[in-house]
């Protein structure tokens, strides 16, 4: 039995372990410590910030619970009831899912999220717009990352922002397991069981719990390859685009200091630039982005010939997969032509340029095709088995594919999540299945043309409600009569 004050000291250190965790296993490692010896039960979501509110109440973390308080204060929350009994499975811990399960948590659903992977290894930057960067702000992500946006940064890599997410999503309620990959739906059966009788999912491994966990809602937020059926899929057919990422160490020495970030949009429309790049190496780029983040992060856009002509690209093949495949990339000119971009794009002033090494022990180089990006064509369905209703959602990449280069993906991805707790919301409140589709779809319409000028530049109002941020929302475009057969699926046999 401590004393009063040595608790008090104890909660805060044990907090303080959690916030600074650097890994996803190490996060949910403090996570579990930190509930356990202040005798919190994380499976309590509707009390569980509360109460870890009242336990850890230095003045150090003070300043979080503010923003917090602000946020889940918001009206459209109803106090954390507006969903009170609905509950959400949610596959993926990318960005896009952790932030829909935020959304969710608040809302008061009981919130699942499977995620297949146990470590967050992508040194990949985001680009951020300047609506993201405010919202990130207003859950403390300057508490979990201080140099988050320091300065004029607007970027993060996407490894600290998931990690930033999921310590938010937990102090929040969020309930997550990480290595539990999700296999398929399971329709509720016939009679009632022990095991239940609601909407399950199949997952891998197969004995774990959350394999009883019944749904009312499902988010599909696990990328681009979504594994939820039944949405299909539009396919934008461009010209060629063959994009390239790489990431160098960041030693974070002066002279790396200075040299300066390249920013997509400036850069695109500079013909003089890549004219001389081309003179100069014989590399072809039609675009180039330089963010400084834990690594010097590069993405370009090359054209073939000159990676035909580098030796990066052995043969010449019509079809994309195999002109790409790896028997066909010579990695080593791969590694010497993304390098040679990157120094003479930030003009030879970088010091040294040594690869930082990937997730596989690998250099982090990697060469992606963008001929074809895909989006879904719906962004809900409903599906109904022996009178049991469940919302299908899809979020982030699975639901519309960004192109790197332009960094749409966080931006519009969050934008989505939003829209999606909008429709949970009117789900738990009890709106038609039909009016649900029409208002979601109606919606969905907007996300490809949303720019960072286009959507409200008032940040400050922003909330789940689509009308706090789309200037020009036409929420019944599509009237409930004109929703698709297939989105409501009665699969009674
Ligand atoms: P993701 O970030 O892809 O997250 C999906 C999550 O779901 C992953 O953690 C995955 O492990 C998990 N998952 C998948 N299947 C299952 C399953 N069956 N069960 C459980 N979990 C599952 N964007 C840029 O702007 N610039 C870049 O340089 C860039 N590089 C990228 C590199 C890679 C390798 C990838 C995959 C994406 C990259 N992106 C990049 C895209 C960017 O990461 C996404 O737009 C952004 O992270 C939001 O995506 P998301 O949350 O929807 O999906």
């Amino acid at each position: 039995s401590s004393s009063p004050v040595s608790r008090t000291a104890q909660a805060s250190q044990l907090f303080e372990n959690f916030v600074q965790a650097s890994t996803c296993k190490g996060t949910l490692q403090a996570f579990s410590i930190l509930c356990r010896q202040l005798e919190l039960d994380p499976l309590d979501h509707s009390n569980f910030y509360n109460s870890l509110k009242a336990a850890v109440s230095t003045w150090k973390v003070k300043a979080l619970w503010t923003k917090l308080d602000k946020r889940a204060q918001q009206k459209v929350y109803s106090q954390n009831k507006a969903c009170q009994g609905t509950r959400c499975l949610i596959i993926g811990g990318g960005p896009c899912g952790l932030r829909t399960a935020i959304e969710l948590t608040l809302l008061g659903c009981k919130v699942v999220v499977i995620e297949k992977r146990d470590t967050f290894s992508r040194n990949n930057v985001l680009h951020l717009w300047p609506y993201t960067i405010h919202d990130l702000r207003g859950l403390g992500a300057k508490k979990f990352y201080g140099k988050f946006c320091a300065g004029s940064i607007d970027h993060i890599s996407i490894r600290q922002l998931q990690l930033m997410l999921v310590k938010v999503s937990l102090i929040l309620g969020v309930e997550i397991h990480v290595n539990v990959e999700f296999i398929k739906l399971l329709e509720p059966p016939e009679e009632q069981t022990d095991v239940g009788h609601g909407w399950r999912a199949e997952i891998r491994p197969s004995g774990h719990p959350v394999s009883d966990f019944e749904f009312d809602v499902v988010i599909g937020a696990d990328g681009r390859r979504s594994t939820l059926d039944g949405f299909r899929r539009k396919e934008f057919r461009g010209k060629l685009a063959i994009a390239i990422t790489a990431n160098f160490v960041n030693r974070n020495t002066t002279a790396e200091a200075k040299v300066e970030e390249i920013s997509g949009v400036a850069f695109i429309f500079n013909q003089k630039f890549f004219l001389e790049l081309k003179e100069d190496t014989g590399i072809d780029l039609e675009n180039i982005v330089y963010y400084k983040d834990n690594t010097h992060y590069f993405v370009m856009t090359a054209k073939k010939q000159s990676l035909l002509d580098k030796g990066v690209i052995i043969n010449d093949y019509m079809e994309t997969e195999r002109l790409l495949s790896p028997d066909n990339v010579n990695q080593e000119a791969l590694l010497s032509y993304a390098r040679e971009a990157a120094d003479f794009g930030t003009n030879y002033q970088l010091p040294s340029l040594d690869y930082a090494i990937n997730h596989y022990g690998q250099p982090d180089v990697a060469m992606f095709d963008f001929t074809c990006m895909y989006a879904s064509e719906n962004a809900a369905l409903i599906r109904e088995k022996h009178g049991h209703q469940l919302l299908v959602a899809l979020v982030g990449d699975s639901l519309l594919e960004p192109f790197w280069p332009m960094g749409t993906g966080c931006a519009r991805g969050f934008l989505a999540a939003f829209d999606t707790a909008w429709m949970v919301k009117g789900w738990a409140k009890g709106k038609s299945p039909l009016e649900i589709l029409a208002e979601r779809e109606s919606i969905y319409r907007l996300l490809p043309q949303t720019t960072p000028e286009n959507i409200s530049k008032n940040f400050e109002q922003y909330s789940i409600d689509p009308a706090t941020r789309y200037p020009n929302l036409n929420a019944s475009c599509v009237r409930p009569h004109q929703v698709s057969p297939v989105l409501f699926l009665s699969v009674e046999s």
